[in-house]
């Protein structure tokens, strides 16, 4: 299947590693060209490094804390003078704290709405305007299966990633007669290294070894196993391409089947 993707714009927050460099790694491939950024420059450059041995195309990095918004801005502002466009984002960030509600603190919870919530405000308030120009544009949020099924003890993404779902939506409706599609995408448990850090917390919380809550939580998943960053990956560049452009405003999983509702 030809996704037409050959030459858009696209940028991917948060791509250093796990789900966000799989997005990138994946639209690369696609024949996009390619704009990632995070916090730790090292980490970018050596992403980049190997992205362009795999693909053969430039890889333009920034290192850029998505709390920020000026920086967010600075980001976006140079990838559209380097390529004269920007047409698909793909929003990421890091996890917040997995933790319960009477063990928040107040400064806890507004970084998490910084990071988990705002961050997605910030890049659509960049890049729709530029999308819009164009009449062309595809922006995709990361959240987690918790916007359909929320998952003990992370309080922080059950709250912030539904709002995240509800932007999403409200933009869908808003910028889809632009040309402009918004979709959101859930990861289920998916192998990177935020995860590694979730089932070492619930391993030290249950007083039993990491290996047996990767075989529980494997158990768990109808497929029998967690998912592949690649798998994920796959759904990304689907929704950005040409082929979906009726799909508007939806919220997809990609979780081996662990959500047990219907939808
Ligand atoms: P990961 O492997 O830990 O990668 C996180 C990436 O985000 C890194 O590139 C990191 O680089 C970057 N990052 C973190 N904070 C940032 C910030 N403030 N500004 C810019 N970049 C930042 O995590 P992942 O598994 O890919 O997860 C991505 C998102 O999906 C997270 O929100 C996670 O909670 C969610 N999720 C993951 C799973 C799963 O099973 N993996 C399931 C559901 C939801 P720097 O640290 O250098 O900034």
């Amino acid at each position: 299947m030809d996704f037409g993707l050959k030459g858009r714009v696209a940028i991917v927050a948060a791509a250093s590693k796990g789900l966000g460099r799989a997005a990138a790694e994946e639209l690369a491939k696609e024949g996009c060209e390619i704009a990632i950024c995070a916090r730790t420059a090292a980490d970018l450059e050596q992403t980049a490094k190997e992205m362009e041995a795999a693909t053969g195309r430039p890889v333009f990095w920034r290192a850029v804390d998505v709390t920020k918004p000026e920086a967010v801005s600075a980001f976006v502002d140079a990838v559209d003078k380097k390529f004269g466009r920007v047409d698909i984002c793909v929003t990421n960030a890091g996890g917040p704290p997995s933790k319960k509600f009477a063990d928040l603190s107040l400064d806890e919870w507004r970084a998490a709405v910084d990071l988990t919530l705002l961050s997605n405000v910030f890049f659509a308030r960049e890049v729709l305007p530029r999308m819009k120009r164009n009449h062309w544009g595809r922006l995709i949020t990361i959240t987690s299966i918790s916007v359909k099924q929320p998952i003990d003890g992370l309080m922080l993404s059950n709250c912030l990633r539904a709002g995240v779902a509800g932007l999403a939506k409200t933009l869908a409706n808003e910028y889809g007669a632009d040309g402009i599609t918004v979709n959101n995408v859930c990861p289920g448990y998916t192998l990177t290294d935020r995860l590694g850090e979730l089932f070492e917390k619930r391993a030290k919380d249950a007083g039993v070894t990491i290996a047996e809550i990767e075989k529980q939580s494997a158990a768990a998943v109808p497929i029998g196993r967690l998912s592949r960053p690649d798998e994920f990956a796959a759904l990304v560049a689907f929704l950005c391409s040409e082929r979906a452009s009726s799909m508007n405003g939806t919220t997809i999983q990609v979780d081996g089947g662990l959500i047990k509702g219907l939808l």
